[in-house]
């Protein structure tokens, strides 16, 4: 079986595009590192996780990838406090039971997490694809605009996967 790690935050929910116009409503620069980090910590999870759509019908992707017996799949996520970690697991398990959630400090590479060697990773944020790729993994990007080629294989909907690698 092959490791499979899936992002979190715009690949199985759209928290991405949620948080991005809570950040325009407020007038946040979005250019100031500082005053992202401080929206970012103090932000309700569990609040926003309540109102934010799920991409593609992705737990049922996941189950369904599950099911064949081919990957290891953990959702690999970048938290900015605990309070988001927690917020996150008790938001996945509503969906998915017995899925792996590895939550990782936002200051730490997704590779120094994980060994990355030979092991897959789809991810919206092409930072994070390359660095995997640097450590010898495979990076698959997520986006909902195929179009959006930053030199990865792009997806759309997570079971697409099944068609890449088998
Ligand atoms: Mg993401």
């Amino acid at each position: 079986m092959q490791n499979l790690y899936i992002d979190f935050d715009g690949v199985i929910v759209d928290t991405i595009r949620v948080t991005y116009d809570m950040l325009e409503r407020l007038g946040v620069d979005q250019t100031d590192f500082e005053k992202m980090s401080e929206f970012y910590y103090n932000l309700n999870w569990k609040q926003l996780l309540s109102l934010t759509p799920i991409i593609n019908d992705s737990f049922n992707c996941l189950k369904k990838i599950s099911a064949t017996n081919k990957f290891n799949i953990a959702i690999l996520t970048h938290v900015n406090s605990l309070d988001e970690a927690v917020a996150k697991i008790n938001y996945i398990r509503k969906y998915y039971k017995t899925v792996t959630i590895i939550p990782v400090p936002r200051e730490v590479s997704k590779t120094k997490m994980i060994e990355a060697k030979n092991a897959i990773l789809i991810d919206d944020y092409s930072g994070n694809l390359k660095e995997w790729e640097s450590a010898g993994g495979i990076g698959i990007q997520f986006s909902t605009d195929l179009n959006k080629n930053k030199g990865f294989k792009v997806i759309d909907k997570l079971d697409k996967i099944l068609d890449i690698i088998d």
